[in-house]
Parts: C-alpha cells; structure tokens; sequence
C-alpha cells in the first residue's frame, strides 16, 4: 500500500501555517506531505513564490482534505470568543459586535 502524494490541496503563507494544516488532515487521519517547507528562508535566493509551504495528499485523500481545509480555513477557533464588557454576554468570535447589547468587541479588554 503505497502513499503517493499527487494533489496538492493547499499553499500556506507560513510553514507553521503549512504544519497546522497537515497536523488537522493527520488527526483525521488523512496523511498529508509537507512540501518546500524546509526551503523557507533557507536561502534569500529563492523566489518567495516557488519556496512557500504547500500540502499534498494523495489522490484518494484529495476531496476529504480539501474539504477539510475549507472547514479549518472558516469555521471560526472557539478560543477567540469573547465576553462583552457591558453585559458580560459571553459572544462568538464570528461577531464584532455583542449579539446582546450591541456593544464593540474592543470594550471587553
Ligand atoms: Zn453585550
């Protein structure tokens, strides 16, 4: 059983970006391959465009991973909820403003 890596299904603007995707697809148990990650930054003479991260899985994986991706790439990190600060409702991160009262994101900190 051979993994041969033939699509790639995203570029990361970071290796740690680049990581994270392939840390996701592997705990789904997609098994992604890291390319160009350790060019970056190795050498100033490397176009940026050709030594960004990408990510590469196999062919069967492709859908799943892209799939996947999408879902990582929008669903918004639970960590980043906030709390407003004037009525201490508790609000999710894809809002700027308190669903509640309506006041700003900014007031909480
Ligand atoms: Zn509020």
């Amino acid at each position: 059983m051979s993994s041969r890596f033939t699509r790639r299904v995203y570029i990361g603007d970071t290796p740690a970006e680049a990581w994270h995707i392939r840390n996701v697809l592997d705990q789904h148990g997609i098994t992604a391959q890291l390319r160009n990650e350790t060019l970056f930054g190795a050498t100033g003479e490397i176009p940026v465009l050709e030594s960004l991260p990408e990510v590469w899985v196999s062919e069967g994986n492709s859908a799943a991973a892209e799939a996947l991706i999408k879902e990582i790439r929008s669903a918004p990190a639970h960590s980043d909820d906030w709390e407003c600060g004037d009525c201490h409702e508790l609000v999710e991160s894809v809002f700027a403003v308190c669903w509640r009262c309506g006041a700003p994101a900014g007031d909480s900190v």
